[in-house]
């Protein structure tokens, strides 16, 4: 068999887990804590808008914000009905790890060389905190 069998999932767990998720991007409202350390945007900039722009059936924004707002979904699934990982083989486990970093990485070069430093999601954050570290011990 290829691929692991799925497990009943401890959904109070799951339940917690997405509310306080829940709670982090809405009421806290923290944005990217690597945006505000570098400056700089991360791979995962602009995916929280491209969801909500995909339930509001908004696929060109979605899709703007990030391409790859489809993913998070299934992952989240896929972490939550196979926590042992989703193939039985080690090796058909690293190489989806491998091709889904090299997903990653690439569009966020893609994204960097198109939208970096001036357009949103990919702005530059002037105000972080190395700039403020930066400015403190007279640096900048
Ligand atoms: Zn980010």
């Amino acid at each position: 068999m290829f691929l692991q069998k799925p497990v009943k999932p401890d959904w109070k767990k799951v339940l917690l887990g997405f509310l306080l998720l829940a709670i982090m991007v809405l009421v806290l409202d923290v944005g990217c804590m690597f945006r505000r350390i570098t400056g700089v945007p991360c791979p995962g900039c602009g995916m929280t808008r491209a969801c909500f722009a995909a339930m509001r059936f908004d696929f060109k924004q979605a899709f703007y914000y990030h391409p790859l707002w489809i993913l998070p979904a299934p992952l989240a699934l896929a972490v939550v009905f196979f926590p042992r990982g989703v193939f039985v083989s080690p090796r058909a486990e690293k190489i989806a790890a491998i091709v889904l970093l090299g997903l990653v990485l690439g569009v966020y070069a893609v994204r960097m060389i198109l939208l970096f430093p001036d357009t949103p999601p990919m702005e530059y954050q002037s105000e972080n905190l190395l700039y403020w570290l930066a400015s403190l011990v007279g640096l900048v």
